[in-house]
Parts: structure tokens; C-alpha cells; sequence
């Protein structure tokens, strides 16, 4: 099986800073990484759960996807991501089985792994994100 485990869950919410003190103190996990992705319009902040991460996001710019995401649902889960092992392979089997997908060819996502993501109209609602870690390959 080409799919190892979660990822990471994406959350998107409206201050960086109050969801890192609630994930810290209310769950004590520890925040070991905070990172702007430029391209995706978010600054992340990271927490590991066994193999698992956090990635709370929150917008930098009102038009950015998270912004606009949040003044639709509101704050909350925004994606689920899973580890793979050869991205365009599983983008190739999305396609073929008729997923509408919003990245056909991998970018870079934060902490350097190739992300990808299809399209949540075809998968039920839930927004899936293809995450592969070729550092050290
Ligand atoms: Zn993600």
C-alpha cells in the first residue's frame, strides 16, 4: 500500500497565537515549528502527535484560501493529509478515477515535502492533500 499514515490534519484558525496556547496547554503538545508559506498565503504552526502533526493555519492575506475558507465554515478542520510514496502515481490513479484535482503536478509545501491536492467536490467534501517526503532521497 502505497499510503503510510496521516500526515498531517490541517486547521485553519483565526489566531495563530490562541490556538498555539489552547494545543499547549489544554493538550500539552508542543509547538516545534511555525513557517510562512508565501504561496499558499498561511503561516502554520506545528505540533506532533505520534507520527501524526498538527498544522493549524492562519491567513496572511484576507483573499488567501484559509481567509476565505474561514469566512465561509468558519474555523475548523480544513484538510487531511496523506503520506505517500510516490505522489504522481497516486495523482495519476485520482485521475483516472475521475477526481478533479487541484494540483496535477506536485508543488512545495511547508517543512520541503512535494504536496498536492484534490479537489473536495470529488472527494465527498473532505479536502485531501498528497504529501511525500523526498528530503534525503
Ligand atoms: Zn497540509
Amino acid at each position: 500500500m502505497d499510503i503510510s499514515h496521516i500526515e498531517h490534519i490541517g486547521i485553519a484558525v483565526s489566531s495563530l497565537e490562541e490556538a498555539i496556547r489552547i494545543y499547549e496547554r489544554v493538550l500539552g503538545l508542543k509547538c516545534y515549528n511555525i513557517e510562512e508559506v508565501s504561496d499558499q498565503k498561511v503561516r502554520t504552526a506545528f505540533f506532533m502527535v505520534g507520527q501524526t502533526k498538527l498544522e493549524l493555519l492562519e491567513s496572511t492575506d484576507p483573499d488567501g484560501p484559509i481567509a476565505k475558507f474561514i469566512d465561509r465554515k468558519g474555523e475548523g478542520i480544513h484538510h487531511i493529509a496523506f503520506a505517500v510514496q510516490n505522489i504522481e502515481e497516486r495523482l495519476k490513479v485520482a485521475e483516472i478515477n475521475g477526481i478533479k484535482l487541484i494540483d496535477p503536478i506536485p508543488r512545495r509545501g511547508a517543512e520541503g515535502l512535494d504536496i498536492a491536492f484534490l479537489h473536495p467536490k470529488s472527494t465527498s467534501g473532505v479536502l485531501i492533500e498528497f504529501c511525500e517526503d523526498r528530503r534525503g532521497h
